[in-house]
């Protein structure tokens, strides 16, 4: 008789996948199964394939495998295109103009698939002469129909962040890898980020923030141009177009598990050591 997968199990799978997700794990395969095991569990495998279906769906990872009945071969590992030269430095009072003109030759941009969906295009927010800038993955729904960074319960628990650090949102700059809404908030595919991210680098490289945060798995991939395991990013200082850059985990991924919020705190002093900042005194 055909086995059906618990509902509940097939919820906690997705949720373990997601957390392997936020992790920087992508890579799933399965071992190989004895064809004789398979006859009664059809049913069971359709679930389990519709399930990693979803999770494609929401795009946790281009890497991702679907395909539940075979092995797949190790996909070759993409090389990403060389980022921007590093721009001239713009005198500090020049900055929110050369951000504008940026954002003028954006437009209504419609350089890679996203754009079908938006809204409302999300450029950036903050001081362009900011000391410290946070990188996201993409805008989600608030931001998107707000065409402002971090603005849902994400960009609250951000906010909460910058105040720890003893500093205003005003007085930072946040921006995302793509400027557009991935559908259902997954992960940008690679191509699209490729088609993306040198308007970020142009802003890094006008708001020469002398500290950068990258604010999950997407944003380390495409600052630093390799995909690597978030734990083996954190905890250190890495060089990013001559910014210091720190890695942490996602806001949205310490509204699922609160537990890490004590391990980015730990992050963000190291960025506040590298900005010589202090925490404020509680009253
Ligand atoms: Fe253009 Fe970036 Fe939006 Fe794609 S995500 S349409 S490249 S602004």
């Amino acid at each position: 008789m055909a086995r059906v997968l618990d509902p509940t199990m097939r919820d906690a799978l997705r949720e373990r996948v997601r957390f392997y997700r936020d992790l920087g794990l992508t890579e799933f395969y399965r071992r190989p199964v004895d064809p004789a095991l398979m006859a009664d569990e059809g049913a069971a495998d359709a679930q389990t394939a519709a399930l990693f279906a979803d999770l494609q769906q929401e795009k946790s990872h281009p890497e991702v495998q679907t395909d539940l009945h075979q092995e797949q071969p190790i996909p070759v590992r993409k090389t990403f295109p060389a980022p921007p030269e590093i721009a001239a430095a713009v005198p500090s009072s020049d900055r929110a103009g050369a951000l504008q003109l940026i954002r003028e030759e954006i437009g209504d941009c419609t350089r890679c698939a996203l754009h079908t969906g938006r809204n409302k295009l999300v450029f950036g927010d903050g001081d362009a002469a900011a000391r410290l800038m946070f990188v996201g993955e993409g805008p989600g729904a608030d931001e998107d129909a707000q065409g402002i960074p971090f603005v849902g319960r994400a960009g609250q628990l951000l906010n909460n962040m910058i105040v720890a650090m003893g500093l205003k949102r005003e007085e930072v700059y946040i921006a995302n890898v793509v400027k557009c809404r991935p559908p259902g908030n997954r992960t940008p595919e690679p191509e699209e980020a490729h088609t993306c991210s040198p308007f970020l680098f142009r802003q890094i490289d006008v708001v020469r923030p002398e500290v950068l945060v990258a604010l999950g798995a997407t944003a380390a991939t495409y600052l630093l141009g390799q995909r690597q395991p978030l734990a083996g990013l954190r905890g250190r200082v890495h060089s990013v177009r001559g910014t210091r850059l720190i890695v942490t985990y996602h806001p949205a991924y310490l509204l699922r598990d609160p537990r890490q919020k004590k391990e980015a705190w730990a992050d963000l002093q190291i960025a506040m050591r590298e900005l010589g900042l202090k925490p404020p005194k509680r009253v």
